[in-house]
């Protein structure tokens, strides 16, 4: 009933590829989003979110329909009143993102500047932190800077907003199921992630798993967006099991095999499999003359930013074309001033993928002349 369809590799950071399986949970008998059926549907996901993150009872799941700068504005333009004011950590596109979100709907915010792909200097943070303590209430983050594959050390970040009172925002979005995080170990109050990336499953959902404790902290505030209002979706969701405004009903079922596979395969297996690609990623593209663009031991292994050739034959947009003709997807990178590509290894990949994509590098770097020493 359902065509077999292509198998795609894709090595950009998300939507990632998915298992077959995921593809066709899509294919469901039409449903109206108010029914019964739909709303245990809705229930089950909002329950298992915070599995993935070893969160309890004291913990929620906010759904969102959009992309995840969707569950980003949700959180970030609900739980900031307009007497407080955030410290946002910002190494990185995605960190900038949540300024500019910030911008948008007048949150006061201080941003403690790192250059991109350099990793944050905890002492200096401090400081920075002790010097504005009185001016602010929250700290936002992000934990895997997909912009340049670094990761930020969420523990100690965790143990500084603890230290100073402060609560915590993690952008997870790019970490969330791909490497383990402790949501009570961390003290984390809200974490943000999407289904399309290392959760592996469709885009269209985001969400914002919540301390219930600091959410409840929010319901008299002003909400600053109707549709993204974390307290009202939150309520809306809670008391009727559905969503307030229509879903993407079969991207929902997609998220629920996703997570059943999730669970199948366990965290543990999952990080293992990624880790691997990483390591057979980094190993071949070396052999090519390839750099990094982040120092080694502070790469995310989920996703690397390599430096592009100097070399005068040396063209993206061709590399590009001539992967995709075997079906695999690469991404530029992100920085303004350096060129740069960018090799993400989550999905329903193998280190026989990445295997398949150096292969393919290989040739297409010798039919360029760009191997080093030829
Ligand atoms: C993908 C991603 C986002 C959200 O981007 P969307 O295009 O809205 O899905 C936010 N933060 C990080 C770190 C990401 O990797």
């Amino acid at each position: 009933m359902i065509p077999e369809v292509e198998r795609h590799i894709l090595l950009n950071p998300g939507p990632a590829t998915t298992t077959d399986s995921v593809k066709r949970s899509l294919v469901v008998a039409d449903i109206c989003p108010r029914e019964k059926e739909f709303a245990d549907l809705v229930t089950s996901i909002r329950k298992d979110l915070p599995k993935v993150v070893s969160a309890d009872s004291k913990h929620t799941a906010v759904l969102f329909s959009g992309s995840g700068t969707a569950a980003t504005e949700a959180c970030l333009s609900s739980v900031i009143s307009p007497q407080q004011s955030v410290l946002i950590i910002n190494n990185g596109s995605y960190c900038e993102r949540m300024s500019k979100i910030c911008d948008v709907h007048k949150i006061k915010h201080i941003d403690f500047k790192i250059e991109w792909g350099c990793p944050i200097n905890l002492e200096a943070l401090e400081k920075f932190i002790i010097e504005h303590r009185s001016a602010i209430s929250h700290m936002a983050c992000v934990h895997h800077e997909t912009s340049t594959g670094i990761l930020n050390p969420l523990d100690k970040l965790a143990q500084l907003a603890s230290k100073y009172n402060l609560q915590l925002i993690v952008d997870a979005m790019s970490s969330y199921a791909g490497l383990p995080i402790d949501y009570n170990q961390e003290k984390i109050d809200y974490l943000i992630s999407s289904a399309n990336k290392c959760l592996q499953g469709m885009a269209g959902i985001s969400f914002v798993i919540c301390r219930y404790d600091s959410l409840k902290q929010i319901k008299d505030l002003p909400p600053k967006s109707f549709y993204l209002g974390l307290w009202n979706n939150f309520l809306f969701q809670e008391n009727t099991k559905q969503f307030q405004f229509t879903p993407p009903v079969q991207v929902m079922y997609s998220l629920r095999k996703a997570l059943d596979e999730f669970f199948a395969e366990t965290q543990e297996i999952r990080t293992e499999r990624y880790f691997s690609c990483y390591n057979t990623l980094v190993e071949g593209i070396q052999s090519l003359g390839l750099k990094f663009f982040v120092e080694k031991q502070f790469h995310s292994k989920i996703l690397t930013t390599f430096v592009a050739p100097e070399h005068p034959n040396f063209n993206f947009e061709k590399l590009h074309d001539f992967l995709l003709e075997s079906n695999i997807t690469i991404y530029p990178g992100k920085l303004l001033d350096k060129k740069t590509f960018r090799i993400a290894n989550i999905g329903d990949i193998t280190p026989k993928d990445i295997e398949f994509f150096l292969s393919r590098m290989k040739i297409f770097f010798k039919r360029e002349q760009l191997l080093p020493n030829s």
